[in-house]
């Protein structure tokens, strides 16, 4: 019989799709990774399975215990699921203004959500300083105990990219793989990845693709945190250097522009039916540039972090884009004109 033992062996292990009309473009290969294909429906799954599997290492969670985090999306969907399946309790505090979609979404992967008003990061009542403290008041009171996630700081994050994201691209491209394209929300992916392939073969050209409004882009070419813009999408966007970014070689970085990245996500779900969030957009877009840049003939892999369906309300309401001024495809409001 061929089976997997538990949900947590369908995490990673993912495949790469090549995506055709960004490499028809430009004459390179360029191939996403299906992170959307993870059980919990994208890239952080891996971080999620990795910072669990660190907490119990270290004798912090035991059987019963309680994983505590300040998330508004797939960390949080992520570690859900890996508390479900490994007998934990999910507590997610999430910022009010969240879509009721995401807390639905949360809520049926088992969370337990904690309903907080939004307000700035340097307020101590800022939803990921609120999960902090909740995690240290519940580990002083749980018996089985409690831990913080903390993704953005813990390294156990970009741990997982590093022992199996970047090993996998690696041995699926047989080690043909010349550049990787990646944007960043905790900068897990990003680090992780390039540092498993840059060991490898140091040769490999590391891009980095932030949204505006993110302050990495400047960082990367100006050595200076500066964020310019903003962006509709959603999961990326950093406004530090994190404790999983820190010691990252990133050799070019590009900034991508919303009017880049949204019709890329249409572009792809129109012609090649992938249907993706708008992070994926950003990156394919990120490796169509660095495509570019290096010339026909190479080989180029990115990120697909997670499905499209994740962004419905906003990502395909036609008045949503209007009022961001962005493209409206043409698809989205055809309908057949038939007589029935
Ligand atoms: N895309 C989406 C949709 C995400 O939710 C995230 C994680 N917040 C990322 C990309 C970036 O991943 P990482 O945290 O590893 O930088």
């Amino acid at each position: 019989m061929n089976f997997r033992d538990g949900v947590l062996e369908l995490i990673g292990g993912t495949p790469l799709v090549k995506l055709r009309r960004a490499s028809e473009a430009t004459g390179c290969t360029i191939l996403g990774k299906c992170e959307f294909l993870n059980p919990g429906q994208s890239v952080k799954d891996r971080a999620a399975l990795f910072i669990v599997q660190d907490a119990i290492e270290r004798g912090e969670l035991r059987p019963g215990g309680t994983i505590v985090e300040g998330t508004a999306g797939n960390t949080g969907i992520g570690l859900a699921l890996v508390a479900a399946a490994a007998g934990f309790r999910a507590v997610i505090v999430i910022p009010e203004t969240q879509s009721q979609e995401k807390k639905d979404t949360l809520r049926a992967f088992g969370a337990e959500l904690v309903e907080v008003p939004a307000v700035p990061y340097r307020n101590p009542n800022n939803y990921v300083k609120i999960s902090g403290r909740i995690a240290e008041a519940l580990a002083r009171t749980e018996p089985n105990g409690a831990i913080w996630a903390n993704q953005f700081d813990n390294v156990a994050n970009r741990r997982a990219h590093l022992e199996t994201t970047g090993p996998e691209i690696w041995a699926q491209t047989e080690g043909k793989v010349d550049g990787f394209v990646s944007a960043v929300g905790t900068g897990g992916t990003l680090a992780g990845v390039s540092m498993a392939l840059k060991e490898r073969n140091p040769a490999i050209r590391i891009a980095l693709a932030d949204p505006p409004g993110a302050a990495l882009y400047s960082y990367y070419t100006a050595g200076e945190l500066k964020a310019e813009g903003s962006s509709i999408t959603e999961g990326i966007g950093q406004g530090r250097i994190t404790a999983n970014l820190e010691g990252a070689e990133v050799d070019l970085a590009y900034r991508i522009p919303d009017e880049e990245s949204i019709p890329q996500v249409f572009d792809l779900l129109e012609h090649e039916g992938l249907c993706l969030g708008g992070s994926s957009g950003v990156n394919v877009a990120g490796a169509v540039r660095l495509a570019r840049e290096m010339g026909p003939g190479h080989t180029i892999v990115t990120i697909l972090c997670d499905y499209g369906t994740r962004y419905q309300s906003r990502l395909f309401d036609p008045g949503f884009l209007r009022e961001k001024n962005l493209p409206v495809p043409a698809w989205l409001e055809r309908s057949p004109s038939v007589e029935i």
